[in-house]
């Protein structure tokens, strides 16, 4: 029941943060409190807006026009859910800590995913990281250095070079999670970026998200 409820409160948070950041940060969607259906306008029912469910319901596919559902919020309800059951925060510093980092992380996330830009200030979220991640710091794996070097490299020269804030991002979690954290990170990340038919086409990827999704996986691992 415990572990049901922290996937809720991962679901409803991860629902919440990328429906504002859509509204406020992109542009994207009604500044009403009403959500529509991004095709045919139809304001959505409650069951509709239920994280995961509404989706799942629905099959993807707009209850009313029948048009695809875009499902990234879908995908980032499910695994950060997942994350925090997996994670499970044992007090309330741990809480706060996750809920922080996961904000700032899908925040960035999203703009990254849409318009390939994000905001340095969500950069700060990132802060209590050290809070949640136990691994100590050191310099002893040379081979993952140069590894990871290697692989950063290559999205870099089939992606048109890495943006900027990727590389604020990288230096902010080498500082504050440590060497093996980082590694484990752009290790996972570039795996990922690589399944993206983007970085094969030379078209300007989003790293942010595939990056994020290596830095939880490091964390828990
Ligand atoms: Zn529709």
């Amino acid at each position: 029941m415990e572990h049901f409820i922290t996937f809720i409160i991962g679901a409803c948070l991860a629902s919440f943060i990328i429906t504002m950041t859509q509204r406020h940060l992109l542009q994207i969607g009604p500044l009403t409190t009403r959500s529509l259906c991004d095709h045919c306008k139809h304001p959505l029912a409650w069951w509709q807006l239920v994280p995961l469910v509404g989706f799942t319901i629905q099959g993807g596919r707009c209850h009313w026009c029948r048009q695809r559902i875009d499902p990234w919020s879908s995908g980032c309800e499910l695994i950060c859910g997942t994350w925090l059951t997996l994670y499970s925060p044992s007090d309330l510093i741990e809480w706060l800590a996750c809920l922080v980092v996961l904000s700032s992380l899908l925040t960035m996330a999203t703009t990254d995913w849409y318009a390939c830009w994000i905001n340095p200030l969500t950069l700060i979220g990132l802060i209590p990281l050290p809070m949640i991640v136990l691994v100590p710091f050191s310099f002893t794996n040379l081979w993952a250095y140069l590894l990871v070097t290697c692989l950063l490299l290559l999205v870099a020269l089939f992606s048109h070079g890495i943006g900027q804030g990727d590389v604020e991002w990288l230096v902010l979690v080498l500082v504050l999670c440590g060497w093996r954290c980082y590694w484990q990170t752009v290790l996972i990340g570039c795996g990922l970026a690589f399944t993206s038919p983007k970085l094969w086409r030379h078209q300007r990827l989003p790293f942010l998200p595939y990056l994020s999704l290596g830095l939880l996986v490091s964390i828990i691992i």
